[in-house]
Protein backbone atom coordinates (compact mmCIF):
# COMPACT_ATOMS: atom_id res chain seq x y z
CA UNK A 1 0.00 0.00 0.00
CA UNK A 2 1.26 3.47 -0.88
CA UNK A 3 0.64 6.76 1.31
CA UNK A 4 0.64 9.98 -0.38
CA UNK A 5 0.24 13.42 0.68
CA UNK A 6 0.82 15.69 -2.52
CA UNK A 7 0.28 15.25 -6.09
CA UNK A 8 3.31 13.90 -7.31
CA UNK A 9 2.71 11.63 -4.56
CA UNK A 10 -0.06 10.28 -6.34
CA UNK A 11 1.24 10.47 -9.78
CA UNK A 12 4.10 8.31 -8.74
CA UNK A 13 1.85 5.53 -7.45
CA UNK A 14 0.03 5.35 -10.37
CA UNK A 15 3.10 4.78 -12.18
CA UNK A 16 4.01 1.93 -9.73
CA UNK A 17 0.84 0.13 -8.99
CA UNK A 18 0.37 0.25 -13.23
CA UNK A 19 -3.17 2.33 -12.85
CA UNK A 20 -4.44 3.28 -16.04
CA UNK A 21 -4.91 6.55 -17.75
CA UNK A 22 -7.60 7.40 -15.37
CA UNK A 23 -11.60 8.86 -15.77
CA UNK A 24 -11.40 9.15 -19.61
CA UNK A 25 -10.02 5.61 -20.45
CA UNK A 26 -13.83 3.98 -20.29
CA UNK A 27 -12.38 1.44 -17.88
CA UNK A 28 -12.52 1.26 -13.89
CA UNK A 29 -9.00 1.06 -12.82
CA UNK A 30 -9.53 3.22 -10.22
CA UNK A 31 -12.14 3.98 -7.47
CA UNK A 32 -11.66 6.72 -4.71
CA UNK A 33 -13.23 6.19 -1.36
CA UNK A 34 -13.08 9.85 0.20
CA UNK A 35 -13.25 9.57 4.30
CA UNK A 36 -12.48 11.89 7.36
CA UNK A 37 -10.38 9.04 8.66
CA UNK A 38 -11.56 7.70 12.34
CA UNK A 39 -12.25 4.75 9.67
CA UNK A 40 -15.11 2.11 10.66
CA UNK A 41 -17.15 -0.94 9.26
CA UNK A 42 -19.79 1.64 7.40
CA UNK A 43 -15.75 2.98 5.40
CA UNK A 44 -14.50 -0.37 5.31
CA UNK A 45 -18.00 -1.58 3.41
CA UNK A 46 -17.43 0.97 0.64
CA UNK A 47 -13.80 0.12 0.55
CA UNK A 48 -15.07 -3.59 -0.40
CA UNK A 49 -17.66 -1.88 -3.10
CA UNK A 50 -15.41 -0.52 -4.64
CA UNK A 51 -12.79 -3.33 -5.05
CA UNK A 52 -15.76 -4.97 -6.49
CA UNK A 53 -15.85 -2.17 -9.50
CA UNK A 54 -12.30 -1.55 -9.71
CA UNK A 55 -9.18 -3.46 -9.90
CA UNK A 56 -7.38 -0.26 -7.77
CA UNK A 57 -8.66 1.55 -4.73
CA UNK A 58 -7.72 4.80 -3.62
CA UNK A 59 -9.16 5.97 -0.16
CA UNK A 60 -8.43 9.81 1.21
CA UNK A 61 -8.27 10.49 4.69
CA UNK A 62 -8.69 14.36 4.89
CA UNK A 63 -10.57 16.15 7.80
CA UNK A 64 -11.69 18.78 5.45
CA UNK A 65 -11.97 22.55 7.65
CA UNK A 66 -13.79 23.96 4.74
CA UNK A 67 -16.88 21.80 5.94
CA UNK A 68 -17.04 22.43 9.07
CA UNK A 69 -18.66 25.74 11.07
CA UNK A 70 -17.13 28.10 13.23
CA UNK A 71 -18.47 26.04 16.30
CA UNK A 72 -18.06 22.79 15.34
CA UNK A 73 -15.84 20.01 15.80
CA UNK A 74 -12.75 20.30 12.96
CA UNK A 75 -10.21 20.56 15.90
CA UNK A 76 -11.51 17.64 18.36
CA UNK A 77 -12.40 15.90 15.02
CA UNK A 78 -11.08 12.06 16.28
CA UNK A 79 -7.83 11.53 14.27
CA UNK A 80 -7.13 7.78 14.09
CA UNK A 81 -4.64 7.73 11.39
CA UNK A 82 -2.01 4.82 12.26
CA UNK A 83 -5.46 2.47 12.85
CA UNK A 84 -7.07 3.95 9.76
CA UNK A 85 -3.57 2.69 8.00
CA UNK A 86 -3.83 -0.80 9.17
CA UNK A 87 -7.73 -0.57 8.31
CA UNK A 88 -6.91 0.35 4.43
CA UNK A 89 -4.18 -2.58 4.72
CA UNK A 90 -6.34 -5.15 5.75
CA UNK A 91 -9.07 -4.17 3.07
CA UNK A 92 -6.58 -3.91 0.22
CA UNK A 93 -6.62 -0.52 -0.78
CA UNK A 94 -3.55 0.61 -3.19
CA UNK A 95 -3.13 4.08 -1.92
CA UNK A 96 -4.17 6.34 0.57
CA UNK A 97 -3.91 9.87 0.36
CA UNK A 98 -3.39 11.85 3.27
CA UNK A 99 -2.91 15.62 2.57
CA UNK A 100 -2.34 18.11 4.82
CA UNK A 101 -4.60 21.37 5.34
CA UNK A 102 -2.03 23.12 3.87
CA UNK A 103 -1.36 21.36 1.00
CA UNK A 104 -5.23 21.37 0.15
CA UNK A 105 -5.75 24.80 0.65
CA UNK A 106 -3.19 27.86 -0.80
CA UNK A 107 -3.93 30.96 2.01
CA UNK A 108 -5.31 33.08 -1.05
CA UNK A 109 -7.64 30.60 -2.02
CA UNK A 110 -11.15 32.49 -3.88
CA UNK A 111 -12.83 30.07 -5.72
CA UNK A 112 -14.92 26.79 -4.46
CA UNK A 113 -18.21 25.06 -5.28
CA UNK A 114 -21.60 26.28 -4.73
CA UNK A 115 -23.91 23.93 -3.69
CA UNK A 116 -27.02 25.70 -5.08
CA UNK A 117 -30.54 26.01 -3.63
CA UNK A 118 -30.48 22.78 -2.89
CA UNK A 119 -27.32 23.31 -0.41
CA UNK A 120 -29.22 25.35 1.54
CA UNK A 121 -32.69 22.84 2.41
CA UNK A 122 -32.10 20.26 5.25
CA UNK A 123 -28.54 19.87 6.42
CA UNK A 124 -27.77 22.91 4.49
CA UNK A 125 -30.46 24.99 6.56
CA UNK A 126 -28.55 23.84 9.73
CA UNK A 127 -25.00 24.05 8.57
CA UNK A 128 -24.46 26.68 6.33
CA UNK A 129 -21.79 26.52 4.06
CA UNK A 130 -21.29 23.01 4.72
CA UNK A 131 -22.23 21.00 1.33
CA UNK A 132 -20.16 23.91 -0.45
CA UNK A 133 -17.50 23.11 1.44
CA UNK A 134 -18.06 18.78 0.57
CA UNK A 135 -18.37 19.56 -3.13
CA UNK A 136 -15.11 21.81 -2.93
CA UNK A 137 -13.29 19.38 -1.22
CA UNK A 138 -14.33 16.29 -3.59
CA UNK A 139 -13.78 17.80 -6.57
CA UNK A 140 -10.68 18.74 -5.99
CA UNK A 141 -10.25 15.17 -4.23
CA UNK A 142 -11.46 13.99 -7.78
CA UNK A 143 -8.97 16.57 -9.92
CA UNK A 144 -6.21 15.39 -7.99
CA UNK A 145 -7.03 11.71 -7.78
CA UNK A 146 -8.76 11.29 -11.13
CA UNK A 147 -10.83 8.35 -10.15
CA UNK A 148 -13.23 6.10 -12.86
CA UNK A 149 -15.26 5.71 -9.87
CA UNK A 150 -16.40 7.15 -6.33
CA UNK A 151 -17.82 5.83 -3.31
CA UNK A 152 -19.98 7.03 -1.15
CA UNK A 153 -22.10 6.32 1.85
CA UNK A 154 -25.92 6.58 1.75
CA UNK A 155 -25.65 7.67 5.57
CA UNK A 156 -24.96 10.89 4.09
CA UNK A 157 -28.14 11.01 1.91
CA UNK A 158 -28.10 14.63 1.12
CA UNK A 159 -24.18 15.27 0.44
CA UNK A 160 -24.51 11.88 -1.96
CA UNK A 161 -27.40 13.41 -4.12
CA UNK A 162 -25.57 16.73 -4.41
CA UNK A 163 -22.14 15.07 -5.60
CA UNK A 164 -24.58 13.15 -8.37
CA UNK A 165 -26.23 16.71 -8.97
CA UNK A 166 -22.35 18.47 -9.45
CA UNK A 167 -21.43 15.71 -11.35
CA UNK A 168 -24.13 15.95 -13.82
CA UNK A 169 -23.51 19.81 -13.45
CA UNK A 170 -20.46 20.06 -13.85
CA UNK A 171 -20.25 17.32 -16.33
CA UNK A 172 -17.57 15.24 -14.22
CA UNK A 173 -16.16 12.29 -16.22
CA UNK A 174 -16.35 9.91 -12.70
CA UNK A 175 -19.33 7.26 -11.94
CA UNK A 176 -21.25 7.64 -8.92
CA UNK A 177 -21.80 4.49 -6.58
CA UNK A 178 -23.62 4.58 -2.88
CA UNK A 179 -23.36 1.66 -0.40
CA UNK A 180 -25.96 0.59 2.02
CA UNK A 181 -25.53 2.23 6.10
CA UNK A 182 -23.79 0.30 8.46
CA UNK A 183 -25.62 -0.12 11.58
CA UNK A 184 -25.04 -1.37 15.41
CA UNK A 185 -27.22 -4.69 16.07
CA UNK A 186 -29.33 -2.09 17.59
CA UNK A 187 -29.70 -0.27 15.04
CA UNK A 188 -27.58 2.75 15.56
CA UNK A 189 -26.08 3.94 12.20
CA UNK A 190 -21.82 3.76 12.42
CA UNK A 191 -20.43 7.00 12.61
CA UNK A 192 -16.70 8.36 13.62
CA UNK A 193 -18.61 10.67 15.97
CA UNK A 194 -20.62 7.68 18.09
CA UNK A 195 -17.04 7.68 20.20
CA UNK A 196 -17.92 10.87 21.37
CA UNK A 197 -21.16 9.77 22.87
CA UNK A 198 -21.68 8.64 27.00
CA UNK A 199 -23.48 5.57 27.96
CA UNK A 200 -26.53 7.28 28.56
CA UNK A 201 -26.26 9.73 25.24
CA UNK A 202 -25.80 6.17 23.10
CA UNK A 203 -28.67 5.00 24.61
CA UNK A 204 -30.76 8.43 23.78
CA UNK A 205 -29.02 8.33 20.21
CA UNK A 206 -30.67 5.27 19.70
CA UNK A 207 -33.97 7.22 19.19
CA UNK A 208 -32.70 8.19 15.80
CA UNK A 209 -32.87 5.07 13.76
CA UNK A 210 -35.98 3.80 16.04
CA UNK A 211 -37.45 6.83 14.98
CA UNK A 212 -37.01 5.38 11.35
CA UNK A 213 -37.64 2.26 11.92
CA UNK A 214 -41.59 3.37 12.97
CA UNK A 215 -41.75 5.93 9.76
CA UNK A 216 -40.46 2.54 7.75
CA UNK A 217 -42.40 1.10 9.61
CA UNK A 218 -46.21 3.08 8.94
CA UNK A 219 -44.99 2.83 4.90
CA UNK A 220 -44.69 -1.01 5.36
CA UNK A 221 -47.58 -1.32 7.37
CA UNK A 222 -50.14 -3.24 4.37
CA UNK A 223 -51.73 -5.09 7.20
CA UNK A 224 -50.22 -8.34 5.84
CA UNK A 225 -47.33 -9.15 8.15
CA UNK A 226 -44.82 -7.50 6.06
CA UNK A 227 -41.63 -7.55 7.57
CA UNK A 228 -40.57 -4.11 9.20
CA UNK A 229 -37.14 -3.82 9.06
CA UNK A 230 -34.93 -0.29 7.88
CA UNK A 231 -34.42 -0.25 4.49
CA UNK A 232 -36.76 -0.36 1.40
CA UNK A 233 -40.30 -1.22 1.78
CA UNK A 234 -43.07 -0.75 -0.07
CA UNK A 235 -46.50 0.98 1.44
CA UNK A 236 -49.45 3.13 1.08
CA UNK A 237 -49.23 5.05 4.72
CA UNK A 238 -48.83 8.82 3.42
CA UNK A 239 -46.56 11.06 4.46
CA UNK A 240 -48.07 12.77 7.25
CA UNK A 241 -48.57 9.68 9.24
CA UNK A 242 -45.30 8.54 8.27
CA UNK A 243 -43.26 11.91 9.62
CA UNK A 244 -46.00 11.26 12.86
CA UNK A 245 -45.02 7.79 13.68
CA UNK A 246 -41.44 8.95 13.48
CA UNK A 247 -41.37 12.29 15.15
CA UNK A 248 -43.67 10.64 18.19
CA UNK A 249 -40.36 8.12 18.95
CA UNK A 250 -37.91 11.63 18.84
CA UNK A 251 -40.56 13.57 21.36
CA UNK A 252 -40.78 10.52 23.56
CA UNK A 253 -37.04 10.71 24.56
CA UNK A 254 -35.95 14.24 26.35
CA UNK A 255 -32.02 14.34 26.07
CA UNK A 256 -32.35 14.70 22.29
CA UNK A 257 -32.53 18.04 20.43
CA UNK A 258 -33.92 17.70 16.91
CA UNK A 259 -32.75 19.61 14.16
CA UNK A 260 -34.97 17.97 11.83
CA UNK A 261 -37.23 15.29 10.40
CA UNK A 262 -38.24 15.60 6.91
CA UNK A 263 -39.40 12.95 4.44
CA UNK A 264 -38.03 14.70 0.95
CA UNK A 265 -37.38 13.70 -2.81
CA UNK A 266 -34.42 11.24 -2.93
CA UNK A 267 -32.57 13.37 -5.48
CA UNK A 268 -33.29 17.04 -5.10
CA UNK A 269 -33.94 17.05 -1.03
CA UNK A 270 -37.69 19.21 -1.92
CA UNK A 271 -40.01 18.07 1.17
CA UNK A 272 -42.49 15.26 -0.82
CA UNK A 273 -46.11 16.79 -0.71
CA UNK A 274 -48.88 14.08 1.16
CA UNK A 275 -49.77 13.19 -2.26
CA UNK A 276 -45.90 11.89 -3.59
CA UNK A 277 -45.65 8.32 -4.58
CA UNK A 278 -42.58 6.36 -4.95
CA UNK A 279 -38.80 7.09 -2.96
CA UNK A 280 -38.75 9.75 -0.61
CA UNK A 281 -36.06 9.54 1.96
CA UNK A 282 -36.90 9.78 6.31
CA UNK A 283 -33.85 12.20 7.30
CA UNK A 284 -33.61 12.92 11.07
CA UNK A 285 -30.40 15.05 12.46
CA UNK A 286 -30.52 15.49 16.49
CA UNK A 287 -27.79 16.29 19.15
CA UNK A 288 -27.38 14.43 22.26
CA UNK A 289 -25.24 16.94 24.83
CA UNK A 290 -22.85 17.99 22.08
CA UNK A 291 -22.92 15.57 19.61
CA UNK A 292 -24.98 16.17 16.53
CA UNK A 293 -26.10 13.02 14.58
CA UNK A 294 -27.52 11.84 11.76
CA UNK A 295 -29.58 9.00 10.39
CA UNK A 296 -32.28 8.51 7.15
CA UNK A 297 -33.40 5.45 5.35
CA UNK A 298 -34.96 5.38 2.00
CA UNK A 299 -38.92 4.30 1.57
CA UNK A 300 -41.04 3.18 -0.89
CA UNK A 301 -44.58 4.95 -0.75
CA UNK A 302 -47.26 3.69 -3.12
P1 LIG B 1 -16.82 10.52 6.76
O1 LIG B 1 -15.47 9.94 7.10
O2 LIG B 1 -17.76 10.61 7.91
O3 LIG B 1 -16.73 11.78 5.94
O4 LIG B 1 -17.48 9.46 5.79
C1 LIG B 1 -16.82 9.00 4.65
C2 LIG B 1 -17.79 8.18 3.84
O5 LIG B 1 -18.25 7.08 4.61
C3 LIG B 1 -19.02 8.98 3.42
O6 LIG B 1 -19.34 8.65 2.08
C4 LIG B 1 -20.06 8.51 4.40
O7 LIG B 1 -21.38 8.61 3.87
C5 LIG B 1 -19.65 7.06 4.58
N1 LIG B 1 -20.21 6.51 5.82
C6 LIG B 1 -20.19 7.11 7.04
N2 LIG B 1 -20.85 6.33 7.94
C7 LIG B 1 -21.29 5.23 7.26
C8 LIG B 1 -22.02 4.08 7.63
N3 LIG B 1 -22.46 3.87 8.87
N4 LIG B 1 -22.29 3.16 6.67
C9 LIG B 1 -21.87 3.34 5.39
N5 LIG B 1 -21.15 4.41 4.99
C10 LIG B 1 -20.86 5.35 5.91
Amino acid sequence: MIVADDRAGLLKARETLGIGAGAFSGGSALALVPTMGALHEGHRSLIRLARERAAHVAVSIFVNPLQFGPTEDYSRYPRTFDADLEACAAEGVGVVFAPSAEDMYLPDRQVGVSAGEMGSVVEGEFRPGHLDGVLTVVLKLFNLVQPDVAVFGQKDAQQLAMIRRMVADLNLPVSILGGPTVREPDGLALSSRNRYLSRDDRVAALALSRALEAGAGQALDRGDGATRTLGVGAGRRAPAEIRRAALAVLEAEPSLAVDYLVLVDPATFAEVGDDHTGEAILAVAARVGSTRLIDNVTLDIR
